[in-house]
């Protein structure tokens, strides 16, 4: 199998000189890796049982991957959080998921002490001397999980982009990724991978999983930084790497991505939030290398659909399939139900994306009410998007249903006029929103940073703008000025804030 613990303990048999982790200037080979992952998990036995949950406040480096392979091989449950949130939040959450061990970095002291006060028989670590200390007073010897396919090793929250974040039980099955999964990155004996994803996020823990399982040498950051990340390209020969459409962005704005020499990129692979035809566009061309879109959400435990990199030729006769989220991975049935009578639904036809795929998660963690109302009556899973598939299987997301507006009595997905809107060169990033309005109940509503450098174009252009590209009754109303877009911890822009500023605004 390919599972992660089994994975790691093969590597140092099979390959024990092969790089692994770089953190900074520590590098890890597989033996050294497997070796300090199985002193920190007999370390933990002593303090957790199996089934026990992990959780940490640690930006992603050395100590969040070992922490990561040290639970799954003792049978524990790794429970990385938001380390962005303050502290009694975050402790908050620390409480729902009942830890037993949690490790912060020495930056996120406050929230250590926030979870030893909320949690007094917790075993709190800091990561660096106490947590090196405590990885050391464990043995060699494995405690030997890792084998059932059906235990969780990961519990993550959701981004909580639509409402309060939910915890999403993962288990080796749904993370696991065969031969075939692997082939949509095109490994090559000499690739390098980087993680500058936060942890708490399936981007980050996924592909950190996915790299490790394939015995990738992972160099990882401890968050997204556009000069850290060219540095580090350059540094390291970096060939592949996550990103999402916000940090493709700041990366392709930045000079630091000029500078430096970013050629031994390979495949950049991106998903969680929707992309602009003109950012993906842009950043082909500043980058020069493959893409690989991958479109799923924490309770699929990654991808559903990838767009794979010979998908990706703006120039060539299939240039339209830049704004489809790609084909099913292996083993993932899709289907597209109508969201009022849930019958399915012709190619061609909008309507709620639902999953069937080994890798979905079986359950929430402590929401009955959430679980319940994520399957289908035959086991698809509801992932909250409207899209359609074309004739040839190809899955092209609308938006989040949530998202959707109501103007004048017609459904407007917000997706499709942010595209239109970001192809104005003024504009650098966009977001539309629906905001209660007497005339249209929900008045289209464009948010715009414009481009640093650019002349601002007036409210009336770019509504006329719009007007050219999209059905009338879709085109903004108003347009809204703003320096910079509330986001979550991922980089999710978040409408629901903006929603809530807007009303505040304009009310
Ligand atoms: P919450 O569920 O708490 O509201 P969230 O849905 O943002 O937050 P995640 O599980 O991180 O939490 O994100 C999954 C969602 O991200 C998907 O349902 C989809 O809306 C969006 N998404 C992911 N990949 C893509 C993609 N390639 N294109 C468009 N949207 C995407
Ligand atoms: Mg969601």
């Amino acid at each position: 199998g390919l599972h992660l613990p089994e994975r790691v303990r093969t590597l140092a048999a099979t390959q024990p000189h092969a790089l692994s982790i770089v953190d900074g200037e520590r590098s890890l080979d597989a033996a050294s890796f497997d070796a300090l992952t199985t002193r920190l998990a007999d370390a933990l036995t002593r303090v957790a049982a199996p089934g026990d949950h992990i959780g940490a406040a640690l930006e992603t480096g050395l100590p969040g991957a070992a922490l990561f392979v040290a639970s799954a091989k003792a049978g524990m449950i790794f429970t990385p959080l938001n380390w962005r949130l303050p502290a009694h939040e975050l402790a908050a959450v620390a409480v729902d998921a009942e830890v037993t061990v949690f490790v912060a970095d020495p930056a996120h002291t406050a929230v250590a002490d926030a979870v030893r006060t909320a949690l007094p028989d917790a075993t709190v670590l800091l990561a660096g001397d106490e947590l090196d200390a405590f990885t050391a007073s464990g043995t060699l010897c494995d405690p030997g999980f890792g084998a059932d396919p059906d235990a969780p090793l990961l519990q993550l929250y959701t981004s909580g982009t639509t409402g309060r974040p939910k915890g999403v039980v993962i288990t080796h099955r749904n993370l696991h990724n065969d031969a075939d999964g692997f082939a949509v990155y095109h490994w090559r004996p000499d690739s390098v991978a980087l993680d500058a994803m936060p942890l708490f996020h399936i981007a980050g823990a996924g592909w950190m999983s996915s790299c490790v399982s394939a015995g990738i040498p992972l160099v990882l950051l401890p968050r997204f930084d556009a000069r850290a990340v060219a540095e580090t390209v350059e540094r390291h020969r970096i060939s592949h790497m996550f990103l999402v459409p916000s940090t493709i962005q700041m990366l392709i704005e930045d000079p630091a991505s000029r500078e430096h020499d970013l050629s031994s990129l390979r495949v950049v692979a991106y998903g969680s939030a929707p992309i602009t035809t003109t950012l993906l566009t842009r950043a082909i061309e500043a980058l020069g290398c493959g893409f690989l879109q991958r479109y799923g959400m924490t309770e699929t435990a990654g991808s559903v659909t990838a767009l794979r990199v010979e998908d990706h030729d703006p120039s060539g006769p299939h240039a339209a399939l830049l704004t489809s989220a790609g084909t099913p991975m292996p083993g993932v049935e899709i289907s597209i139900r109508d969201t009022a009578t849930g019958e399915t639904l012709a190619a061609g036809e909008t309507g709620e994306i639902v999953c069937r795929s080994r890798n979905n998660t079986r359950s929430y963690w402590r929401r009955p009410d959430a679980t319940a109302e994520l399957y289908t009556d035959d086991g698809f899973l509801r992932t909250g998007d409207a899209g359609h598939l074309d004739d040839s299987g190809y899955l092209f997301v609308t938006d989040r249903i949530k998202d959707m507006i109501i103007s004048g009595g017609e459904n407007v997905y917000p997706v499709e006029v942010e595209s239109a809107l970001a192809e104005h060169p003024a504009v650098a990033e966009v977001a539309v929103v629906g905001v209660a309005d007497i005339v249209w109940g929900e008045a289209v509503t464009a948010v715009v940073r414009v481009r640093a450098g650019s002349v601002v174009p007036s409210e009336a252009e770019l509504i006329a703008f719009a007007a050219e590209r999209v059905a009338s009754f879709k085109k903004p109303r108003r347009v809204v000025f703003v320096d910079e877009m509330p986001r979550g911890a991922t980089g999710k822009l978040l409408k629901r804030t903006l929603r809530e500023q807007l009303s505040d605004s304009l009310a």
